[in-house]
């Protein structure tokens, strides 16, 4: 499988506290990280082998995957289009919109989540030289991404930067990352499982999907069949951090926005989190780390340390894009 290297790595990991570690995904790249940059190694590669112009993505308003293949995939010369659908206002979703706008991305605004997919079929359909990426990049291509990221974390273990975790905790937006790191572990013969903090309703649907995907992720490796069952059988989808629903932040996630304050003193650059996924992530990571002392938990950050330029804060947004920010 071609990759094109966009990141840096391996991302560091620290200790965070006792023995709770992170692995500090936000570093993946110097202008843009976060977990969708191991992502893109691979589906840009396709795109481009494909001999794509233009490539088409869905997400929320706010989504950091449309952020992220703007930013990389302008930068190769593709024109982007987004169809984007509501999510509650927040200032980091905002941001988002802005910069996805900023970047060039072509946005197509749907009115729901439902009506997304007709939306994506539409531009499909009428569009040529296109490549689809699909929700989060987690295909089982994109979520190859986090099999190398599972290895790059086991050579980390072998130069001793920390034990072997009994659980990686993981917040879970379409499941890529999650089911890509467990197919790595099953593969490398760790005994590490994937704790993934669900961010959206039904929780029931997050956990199937992340667990259908290691099992295409697991075949993609050559795993045999029986070994990526054991591979989706290593993630467990928690749903009692969402609160009430996608892009909703949660009292336990301003806690643990509030701990990660704290805790970033003792760390080379500070851990900054999003109320979406990452305070989600990290408030179920401490909580398995407290509930068990000594158990080796790794909380994976997901969220990019650097954001890119969001044009001028005060200028109107276009009209389609400002009503899919729902003020709650
Ligand atoms: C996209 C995203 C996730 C979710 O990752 P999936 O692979 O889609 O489950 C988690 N955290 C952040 C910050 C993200 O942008």
């Amino acid at each position: 499988m071609t990759r094109l290297v966009i990141g840096r790595y391996p991302t560091p990991v620290e200790r965070l506290e006792g023995s709770l570690f992170v692995k500090r995904d936000d570093r993946t790249n110097a202008t843009y990280g976060g977990n969708k940059v191991r992502k893109l190694e691979y589906l840009l590669a396709e795109a481009r082998a494909r001999g794509a112009r233009r490539l088409l993505t869905l997400g929320a308003v706010g989504s950091n995957q449309v952020v992220a293949l703007g930013h990389f995939g302008r930068a190769m010369g593709f024109e982007v289009e987004a169809v984007l659908v509501p999510q509650p206002w927040s200032e980091k979703a905002e941001r988002n919109a802005r910069t996805a706008l900023a970047l060039g991305v072509r946005a197509i605004a749907a009115p729901s989540w439902s009506a997304a997919p007709a939306y994506v079929a539409w531009r499909l359909a009428f569009r040529r030289g296109i490549y689809f990426v699909p929700l989060g990049g987690s295909s089982a291509l994109g979520s190859l991404g986090f099999v190398d990221a599972a290895e790059e974390l086991v050579q980390q273990v072998r130069e001793g930067r920390l034990p072997v975790p009994r659980v990686v905790v993981v917040p879970v937006g379409s499941g890529g990352t999650a089911a890509g790191l467990a197919v790595g572990f099953e593969r490398a013969g760790l005994p590490t499982r994937v704790i993934g903090a669900a961010t959206s309703p039904p929780s029931m649907a997050l956990d199937l999907s992340a667990r259908r995907l290691a099992l295409l992720v697991g075949r993609r490796v050559g795993l045999s069949r029986r070994a990526s069952l054991r591979a989706a059988g290593r993630i467990t989808i928690e749903s009692r951090w969402i609160g009430e629903g996608y892009g909703v932040a949660t009292p336990e996630g301003e806690r643990a926005i509030a701990e990660a304050e704290r805790l970033s003193s003792a760390l080379a650059s500070p851990l900054v989190l999003d109320p979406v996924y990452t305070a989600k992530g990290l408030a179920c990571a401490l909580a398995w780390s407290r509930r068990r002392p000594g158990d080796v938990v790794l909380y994976w950050h997901t969220l990019s340390a650097v954001s890119l330029p969001a044009g001028d804060p005060e200028a109107p947004l276009p009209v389609p894009i400002a009503r899919l920010l729902r003020r709650t």
